[in-house]
């Protein structure tokens, strides 16, 4: 790496940026010293998580949305190609840039990587500065599209939906239930003893936490019109339109095993990992409801399950919810 003469000194670290606040970048190379150099370069800027491999690359990226991701082309299972089309084919980072970082310097390879989705092309050995401004420029142009997502009803931290975008679509699947007749069900979900994971892990993990716990959301959905939403802070709003009481309570159990299966440490925890409880509502569009009305109802079986002691569903009655 031509890392001596630097004719352009590269944009100058911010080291006093909140960590919560830094882009996160993800790294994927096979070679240990590859992975420790460009750690180095960019950790006083950006989060930086690193992966040895194909396989746990794409699953990593199911679960957790990145800022850019910077990938080598041969690995030792997965070659990058690969790799780099089944990220560009996740839920959460479609969106994101995919820069290669490659041994493989002909034009072939180059254009191979464009066409299978990434926005740049790098070889190695590469020029330092010229590296970190293109990074500089690609994760800007990442949050333009951001707050592009963000006008259209996205979250920033989770790419899932905002609460914007949920009470309209809550709105309209009110509506249609009224004239069609069909069930709505509304989970509304809460991540346990959350504050004191932030206390314990810190503020990053915690953000990590809920981008995991949204992609697990999302992965649960049986059907794509199913909506998952940031409702606020370590709350979700989960609306799955023609769906019964039996139907919610089988993706809220599914939720449940998933997240379960995960088993993401959390030391103050009484059972030791991440859970999560839930409130539970159907509505069949015969009392006329206000989307408000309908919340609230979700959210009093929530507070039951926080009061019988957590990490469950609580299946919540309308009428009881009123009196
Ligand atoms: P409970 O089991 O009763 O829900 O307890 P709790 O600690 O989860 O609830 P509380 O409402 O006291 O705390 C919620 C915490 O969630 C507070 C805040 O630190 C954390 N939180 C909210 N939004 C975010 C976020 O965007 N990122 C991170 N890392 N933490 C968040
Ligand atoms: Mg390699
Ligand atoms: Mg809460
Ligand atoms: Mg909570």
């Amino acid at each position: 790496m031509d890392t001596n003469t630097l004719e352009h000194q590269p944009p100058i670290a911010d080291e006093t940026t909140a960590d919560s606040e830094r882009p996160h970048i993800l790294i994927v190379d096979d070679r240990p010293d590859t992975l420790e150099v460009l750690t180095e370069l960019l950790e006083s800027r950006y989060i930086i998580s690193t992966i040895l491999d194909g396989e746990h690359a794409v699953s990593i990226a199911e679960t957790v949305r990145f800022d850019l991701i910077l990938l080598d082309v041969e690995l030792p299972d997965l070659n990058g190609y690969d790799v780099c089309q089944k990220i560009k084919s996740s839920a959460l980072n479609k969106n994101t840039p995919v820069m290669f970082v490659s041994g493989c310097a002909d034009t072939e390879h180059e254009i191979k990587g464009l066409v299978y989705g990434a926005v740049d092309y790098i070889t190695k050995p590469f020029s330092v500065t010229s590296l970190i401004y293109k990074i500089e420029n690609h994760v800007r142009i990442a949050g333009y599209q951001r707050q592009l997502e963000t006008l259209q009803g996205l979250d920033p931290l989770t790419g899932i939906a905002n609460r914007r975008a949920f009470e309209q679509r809550l709105h309209s699947e009110m509506q249609r239930t009224q004239r069609n007749d069909s069930p709505l069900c509304l989970i509304m979900l809460d991540v346990d003893y959350f504050k004191s994971f932030n206390d314990f892990y810190g503020h990053v993990d915690g953000d990590a936490c809920l981008k995991k716990l949204a992609g697990i959301m999302m992965n649960c959905r049986g059907r794509s019109s199913d909506i998952v939403a940031r409702y606020g802070g370590e709350e979700f709003a989960i609306l799955l339109p023609l769906t019964d009481r039996r139907g919610g309570i089988r993706y809220a159990k599914r939720l449940y095993d998933m997240v379960k299966s995960q088993a993401i440490p959390h030391e103050d925890n009484p059972t030791g990992h991440v859970t999560v409880s839930m409130g539970l509502v159907t509505y069949s569009g015969k009392d006329l409801l206000s989307p408000h009305e309908l919340v609230e109802a979700a959210d009093a079986g929530l507070y039951r399950a926080k009061k019988l002691g957590r990490a469950r569903l609580c299946v919540a009655s309308l009428t009881q919810a009123f009196h």
